[in-house]
């Protein structure tokens, strides 16, 4: 029989590897040699084998005390050496559960032991307004919560009976039950199916809450929306979610936030944009126009000579960080000039008086191909270049 290699070499880690290191070793190991992966792979068997016990040796903190003292003598002992290693003593479903997930395919569920454990959490959505979402807003949204029963206190059974110790699994909530495999016996562990986990039988179901030992109720929760969220982001509510099992902690509420679209505001991070019409006259003669921002109201004064598209940037005019409300983005706005539609015979007539004025005579019988020849044309005989 050859010579046990050592289980630090096996999975090729140092001595002081981590618990990590040791299990990222195995994982590839196991990974390359898995006996799904290498049918009728003797030898591949055989690492597979040789990596899973180093491992089981290496990740259990008193195993792994007692092989750097001991080596392989400390697990010698009863099993009669041989290469024989006794599975029998830990939970491989947990180890194979943990690195290849449902690998095995076998009836394995977290959160089988009736331990204390966090309840579920819930998830809810709530609309808001573009500028809701810009400066915060405090909302009241409807949500169903189990709360315990007050008549059973939560137990689940009837007023003056108490739930029994479930006798298939002793109260323990899960039962263990082993499994011949290609490398020794596995002990699996499942949630008992007679109590599903939490060790007690009810015999008298209360009937307040059929048994469940919670009632459901509509709740009003207010939900403190900061500012600065974004559409699609969530608000967590601590404690609001589904009650904990056996003392655990209740689950949160997450909201997620839905923000309406704005008819003029687009944002971008941080950033707002939009666009504001301004006359000809004021982009030509420049002045004071009325811009809508998130704050209200802006004057903002229009440059003389102002072409349309002409991008302005008003700072600290758009949305607040999430982190710091102080710290604000900017608001862009795209300055358009508005060609008139409707004029009446009058303002025609100035408008013309206007364009001569600023053109000369020859607008009227100009033709597209004399176009070259006079530099400037009118804007009614404009072509843009
Ligand atoms: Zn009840
Ligand atoms: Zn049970």
């Amino acid at each position: 029989m050859a010579e046990k290699r050592d289980y630090y070499e096996v999975l090729g880690v140092s001595k002081g590897a981590s618990d990590s290191e040791i299990k990222s070793a195995y994982r590839k190991l196991a990974k390359k040699y898995h006996p799904d992966m290498n049918p009728g792979d003797k030898e591949a068997e055989a690492k597979f084998k040789e990596a899973s016990e180093a491992y089981a040796v290496l990740s259990d903190a008193d195993k792994r005390r007692q092989y750097d003292q001991f080596g392989h003598a400390a697990f010698d002992g009863g099993a009669g050496g041989a290469g024989g290693f006794d599975f029998g003593g830990m939970d491989m479903g947990d180890i194979f559960g943990d690195i290849f997930g449902d690998f095995f395919g076998g009836g394995r569920s977290r959160g089988q032991s009736n331990g204390p454990m966090k309840g579920q959490n819930i998830r809810t959505s709530v609309r808001i307004t573009f500028e809701e979402a810009c400066f915060g807003v405090d909302k009241e949204i409807d949500v169903t919560l189990k709360e315990e029963c007050a008549t059973c206190h939560g137990t689940g059974a009837k007023p003056g009976t108490s739930p029994e110790t479930c006798k298939k699994c002793g109260g323990k909530g899960q039962v263990v039950f082993t499994q011949q495999s290609l490398f020794g016996v596995v002990r699996n562990v499942q949630a008992c199916p007679d109590c599903h986990g939490t060790g007690k039988i009810i015999k008298e179901r209360c009937s307040d809450c059929s048994g469940s030992g919670y009632i459901s109720k509509r709740k009003k929760i207010s939900v403190s929306i900061p500012a600065g969220i974004d559409n699609g982001q969530c608000v967590r509510i601590r404690d609001k979610g589904e009650p904990g099992v056996n003392g655990g902690q209740r689950g949160d509420l997450l909201v997620e936030v839905v923000v309406s679209r704005h008819p003029i505001f687009q944002r971008q991070d941080r950033d707002i944009f939009s666009t504001a019409p301004i006359t000809f006259a004021q982009a030509a003669l420049g002045g004071d126009v009325r811009i809508k921002t998130v704050d209200g109201e802006v004057i903002y004064t229009v440059k003389p000579g102002t072409q349309t598209n002409t991008r302005v940037r008003l700072r600290n005019k758009g949305v607040p960080s999430l982190r710091n409300k102080q710290v604000r983005g900017d608001h862009y706005v795209t300055l358009v000039v508005e060609v008139p539609t409707k004029m009446n015979s009058e303002q025609k007539e100035l408008l013309e008086a206007f364009d001569k004025a600023m053109y000369g005579e020859k607008n009227e019988d100009e033709t597209p191909s004399d176009e070259k020849k006079h530099g400037k044309k009118g804007p009614f005989g404009r072509k843009k270049k």
